[in-house]
């Protein structure tokens, strides 16, 4: 058994910073453990046609690691992977990852004060735990009676299957979500047909995307500041979406206008134009950005489904009304275990439960998104209320990295051997974070999303500015928590 400092489980954007911020404060006594076979998570997993970030490539980069060859505004997922790769290589910390690892399980040992983690590739004990593994990378798998009759290819779209020749075939595609819409419109022209079952519709606004002409990249490169200056003009530019999200709803009026310029611009067909018209408030589910959805939509060889479905049945899709289509692939859009990650059940803490039995119990939650009460030692990236509607998380992964960074500097200083937060500050802030939930668009703006738990409550998003985050996490707040000496060990 291999005893480290800190144990990071996770290789993505936040499992990777950790790494590389670690190294940098000249803490080489850790280990990252990935399960994949190398770095990227997300862009590692999701290689369907058409992935591609909804967030600018100028911000959605570490800040530390501005790239100036993005070849264009959205880049392709294969373009953010290389990019992951690039920034490993350059950082040197590609040696400090366990690849093709699986966390089996973590628990705390009291005694030792050490977490104690089985993975498929042997056992560690360490310090600290630091939970990196990505709430958009469980595919969710929706329930369909009969599905395990299906006699054609069927995959998740974060599972993409390279093998499968999709030309010339029949098609279901199952959501109208992020991924699906960026899927669609890339297959719809080599199908022979393709239905798409939409279940809700979402509010698509138009994508402003273009290449970045040579002379544009050589100056992000060799004009000091230039990139930083966009990245910044795109921030602020984002961060203003928050007035009509958390604050007034009424100023998501001129997106509103936009998406509904959108379906006018793309759909001619009055009967189409109402099935894809959203009936809930802009902003409560993530807007999507796309210019050949709704074209795709009005091909002759596609066919929008909002029956729903019924059953699959050998190789047919069964919809609500009763009629069969025949299909030769069913590709599944419909997202992830976001709020019910089967990966907390593998996580056990002081009190002998783990933190999907506590989250179950009690909603999920934690302080600063970042330490839970009754898991000592235990930071998150990317953990509850942490993600966003509309800007970059690698914003909100960078804060995390702050924090964390700050409290190992902390217990460095006062020779602290645990920290745990008090649940009366978790309960405290989470109450506070809750009430300011309530006003807004997510909550009021009359849809079910998947940014909602079991208890309806949304345990996903931060529901602010990002720099107001940033400042919250900036500094490790001691006090929030109880703690040990290293001396009285
Ligand atoms: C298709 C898609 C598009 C997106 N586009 C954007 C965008 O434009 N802008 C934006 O801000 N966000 C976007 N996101 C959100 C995106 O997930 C985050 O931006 C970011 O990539 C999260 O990084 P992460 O490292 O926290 O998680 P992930 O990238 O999910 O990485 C988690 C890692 O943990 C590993 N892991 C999980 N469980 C285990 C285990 N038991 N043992 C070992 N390893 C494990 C996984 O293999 C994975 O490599 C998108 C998400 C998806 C799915």
């Amino acid at each position: 058994m291999r005893d480290v400092e800190v144990l990071v489980a996770g290789g993505g954007f936040s499992g990777l910073g950790a790494a590389i911020k670690l190294t940098q404060a000249g803490r080489r006594d850790f280990v990252v453990i990935e399960r994949g076979s190398e770095v990227g998570g997300t862009w590692r997993d999701n290689t369907y046609p058409g992935a591609a970030c909804d967030v600018p490539s100028h911000l959605y980069s570490y800040s530390f690691e501005l790239n100036p060859n993005w070849s264009r505004s959205f880049s392709d997922g294969w373009e953010i992977q290389q990019y992951l790769r690039d920034v490993a290589a350059k950082y040197r910390v590609v040696d400090k990852f366990v690849f093709d690892c699986e966390l089996l399980s973590a628990n705390w040992d009291a005694a030792a004060r050490r977490w104690v983690v089985e993975t498929s590739k042997g056992a560690y004990t360490a310090k600290i735990f630091v939970s990196a593994i990505g709430s958009l990378c469980e595919p969710a798998l929706p329930d369909i009676k009969g599905v395990d009759t299906f006699t054609g290819e069927i995959f998740h779209s974060a599972r993409w299957k390279e093998d499968v020749d999709l030309r010339g075939k029949r098609v279901a595609l199952v959501g109208t979500g992020a991924s699906a819409i960026q899927i669609g419109p890339e297959i719809a022209p080599l199908v022979s047909h393709l239905d798409v079952y939409q279940r809700t519709a979402p509010w698509i606004v138009p994508r402003r995307d273009r290449t970045y002409p040579k002379l544009e990249s050589l100056a992000y490169k060799h004009i000091p500041g230039l990139q930083r200056l966009a990245r910044t003009l795109i921030y602020w530019g984002r961060e203003t979406f928050v007035f009509g999200f958390a604050i007034n709803p009424r100023l998501t009026a001129p997106a509103r206008k936009m998406a509904l310029g959108n379906i006018a611009r793309g759909v001619r067909d009055p009967e189409l134009r109402q099935a894809v018209t959203p009936n809930f408030q802009i902003g409560c589910k993530r807007i999507l950005l796309s210019n050949d959805w709704y074209p795709m939509l009005e091909r002759d060889n596609v066919d929008l489904v909002t029956d729903g479905i019924a059953e699959i049945r050998g190789n047919t899709v069964v919809s609500a009304d009763g009629t069969e289509r025949p299909v030769d692939a069913i590709l599944v859009a419909t997202g992830f275990h976001v709020t019910d990650s089967p990966a907390y059940d593998k996580i056990k803490g002081a009190e002998g439960r783990t933190i999907g039995e506590v989250w179950r119990a009690e909603g999920m939650q934690a302080y600063k998104g970042s330490t839970l009460a009754g898991f000592p030692n235990l930071f998150f990236l990317v953990g509850p209320n942490t993600g966003l509607g509309h800007n970059s998380m690698v914003l909100m992964i960078e804060s995390q990295l702050n924090y964390l960074m700050d409290a190992l500097h902390t217990m460095d200083e006062h020779g602290l051997a645990t920290v745990e937060v008090r649940r009366e500050a978790q309960a405290k802030y989470n109450g506070d974070l809750q009430r300011r939930m309530d006003r807004t668009i997510w909550t009021t703006g009359g849809c079910a999303s998947w940014y909602l738990d079991a208890h309806g409550r949304n345990t996903t998003l931060w529901p602010g500015f990002t720099f107001t985050f940033r400042q919250l996490t900036r500094q490790f707040d001691h006090a929030a928590y109880d703690s040990t000496a290293e001396v009285d060990a």
